[in-house]
Formats: C-alpha cells, sequence, structure tokens
C-alpha cells in the first residue's frame, strides 16, 4: 500500500511531528486530493496552546489541492462544471440537509471540518498538512479555474469569505459609506477587500506593524492608523471621529479579536451604524463594555464566522475577476512540510502575514 507523510499536532506544548500515514482506497462516493496548498490560520496557531484541542490531529482548513482520485459518481462541481482527476479544487465535507442548521440555511450542525479531526482513525488523512487528504462520500467541490493562481485560490477561503458572510449578514455596504476595520491581519484585510468591492467610500484599517499597513495601503486603504502612533484605545476612536467628520463610521468591522476591541469598535460607530464582529472566537469570559452605546445611537451589531457555500463561490469568482489589488502579496511565506513548526513560528510573531504550507513541495519547482 502506497504510504504518503502529513504534519501531526500531537499535543499541546509538543512540536507537530511528521508521521506516515497509508494512504486507503477512497469509500465510496469520495475522492483523495493530493494537496498543494494549505494556510497555517490563526485558529491553527491558538488551537495548538489549548489542551483543549483533540489530538493527534493533521491541521490545515484552509485548503487547495488536485484530485488524484475520484468517485464515478461525482462528475461535476457545485457550478455544474466537468469534474476529472487533476483537477484542482477546493472542498469542504457535505452538508447533511436534514438538521436543524441546515434547514435554517445555517453552517450544517454535523458536517466535518477537515483539518479538525483526529488522525488515528481510518481514513487518517483528514488535513491540509499532508501529502494527501481523504474526503468523504459526496463532498462539496468547486473547480478552481486555470488561469486562477492558488494564492489567489486559496485567498478566497482566507478572511474573504467570512468577511462576504458578515457583510451580507450586515446588508451590504452603501456606495458612500466609511468603513473602519480593527485589525489588520488575513481577516481585517479580507473586509478591506470585500468592503471596497461592496462600494465603501473610504475604508480606514487600524493596526500593526507597519509592515501590514503599508500592504493595506497597496490593497487599496484610504487612510490607516498605526497602533504604535496611536497606543491607546482613546486616542484611536479620536482619530477615527477627526477622519469622519467628528461623526464615526458607517460601518465598524472588528478583525482584530483583542481583548478591548469590542468596547473601542462601539465607541467609534456612527449614530445609527453598523458594528460587524468577526475577531471575537476566543472566549475571554465577561469583558466590560457599555451596552448603553447600543441603545443610545441605535447600533445594529452582527457577529459571524466561517461562511456558506455561496460565499466561497463568489469570493473566488470576486478573487478572479474583480480584486486587481496585487492581494497575492499576502502570502509572505511558504514552507515545506517538514518545516511547519517554522511556519507556526513566523505566524506566531507575526513575521508572516499568511504562511502556508506546500505539503508536496513547490508546485513551481
Ligand atoms: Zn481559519
Ligand atoms: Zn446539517
Amino acid at each position: 500500500m502506497d504510504t504518503c507523510k502529513a504534519a501531526v499536532f500531537v499535543g499541546t506544548g509538543k512540536p507537530i511531528e511528521i508521521q506516515e500515514f497509508p494512504i486507503l482506497p477512497i469509500e465510496p462516493g469520495g475522492a483523495l486530493v493530493r494537496m498543494q496548498m494549505a494556510a497555517i490560520c490563526g485558529t491553527d496557531v491558538h488551537a495548538s496552546h489549548l489542551e483543549t484541542t483533540p489530538a493527534p490531529t493533521i491541521f490545515g482548513h484552509e485548503n487547495i489541492g488536485v484530485l488524484a482520485e475520484l468517485s464515478p459518481i461525482i462528475t461535476t462541481d457545485v457550478l455544474g462544471q466537468k469534474l476529472q482527476v487533476g483537477d484542482r479544487v477546493i472542498f469542504r465535507d457535505a452538508p447533511c440537509g436534514r438538521c436543524f442548521q441546515c434547514s435554517m440555511g445555517e453552517s450544517c450542525q454535523y458536517s466535518k471540518s477537515y483539518g479538525m479531526i483526529r488522525s488515528n482513525e481510518s481514513p487518517y488523512l483528514r488535513g491540509g498538512f499532508g501529502q494527501y487528504l481523504q474526503l468523504s462520500a459526496t463532498p462539496w467541490l468547486l473547480r478552481v479555474p486555470d488561469d486562477l493562481s492558488n494564492e489567489r485560490a486559496l485567498l478566497s477561503v482566507i478572511g474573504n469569505h467570512t468577511c462576504l458572510n458578515g457583510i451580507e449578514r450586515i446588508g451590504g455596504v452603501n456606495s458612500a459609506d466609511t468603513v473602519v476595520i480593527q485589525g489588520s491581519g488575513p481577516i481585517g484585510l479580507g473586509a478591506l477587500n470585500q468592503s471596497l468591492i461592496g462600494g465603501a467610500a473610504n475604508v480606514i484599517v487600524i493596526g500593526a506593524p507597519e509592515s501590514r499597513l503599508k500592504i493595506s495601503s497597496r490593497l487599496g486603504a484610504t487612510q490607516t492608523i498605526s497602533l504604535s502612533d496611536f497606543p491607546t484605545p482613546e486616542a484611536r476612536i479620536e482619530r477615527v471621529k477627526e477622519l469622519t467628520q467628528g461623526r464615526g463610521a458607517d460601518i465598524v468591522i472588528e478583525a482584530s479579536g483583542g481583548l478591548t476591541a469590542f468596547q473601542e469598535g462601539l465607541e467609534m460607530v456612527r449614530f445609527g451604524g453598523r458594528y460587524l464582529v468577526i475577531g471575537q472566537w476566543t472566549d475571554y469570559g465577561l469583558l466590560s463594555a457599555n451596552p448603553a452605546l447600543l441603545t443610545r445611537k441605535v447600533i445594529r451589531v452582527q457577529g459571524v464566522f466561517s461562511a456558506g457555500p455561496r460565499h466561497i463561490i463568489r469570493s473566488m469568482q470576486s478573487m478572479r475577476s474583480i480584486v486587481t489589488a496585487p492581494v497575492e502579496e499576502l502570502i509572505t511565506h511558504r514552507y515545506e512540510l517538514d518545516a511547519v513548526n517554522e511556519g507556526f513560528e513566523a505566524h506566531e510573531k507575526l513575521e508572516a502575514m499568511v504562511a502556508v504550507i506546500l505539503p508536496n513541495g513547490d508546485p513551481a519547482k
């Protein structure tokens, strides 16, 4: 039987290990993907520090790969395009269609999240940080057009799809809107792309370090607010007021995950404005915030995480034909499988904007 390598999270505080796995035959209706590129997401880095993270697990949930084997019952992708072995795809586990959340048009309660499943159960290869990944029956597949780079295709599932989901939920961006984005990481810059596509007149990005703010400007931010120039929440709120004729922003998008970001964002929203909260995934417990601001300023607040299939389709279309900015620059670090721990370090030290693993080496070489 053929085998392949994968990078396995074996527990908190331990380096990620390279292990050998059998490549089992695909299950009926399933597919085998030869991985090309998988992003090291903040969620992975965060999970690697949590005692509650299941181990052993092959991380990697933002993925692009090539179909190496395909069940004969799968002949097309979600758009009805012909699919065959050798095609590049973005993939997900199929929703069940029967649970409460599926019924409500939300993400399925039972579908598997590849990159978050234990690797000690057959068929083992369930994350993007491996040379191969096994997909369960009737996976959701989106063919990557030949003229779209791996980098752009991957970015459509890093931040951009989630931001599209959030922007849709808050009722879209209006053409004269000023949007303030708290955070200049991959989600913040996804919010920047999608706000500009939505028609925002001004997009102000708050963040650090300077290199990330420079990329923000190249991607179209009209203003940036540096955490080193404006180190306190008060100073940043003041600066946003200055840039918005004293009113505050029409829309604030929280993409920082910071402890004090929520209250700070509420202060930055104008009267009658909207606040989209994406970064607050970590459960810090009770934090202080002033709910009177919601009532007195008639603020609409919306939380969101991840995205539905339609957001991935639209996000990829935007990367192919609408976003002209050099978004490829966001992928700053590339690592082969053996160097996975270096990749995590680069992410943690904020050296990398987006670091990716190339599980089968550099496809360009
Ligand atoms: Zn992620
Ligand atoms: Zn379901």
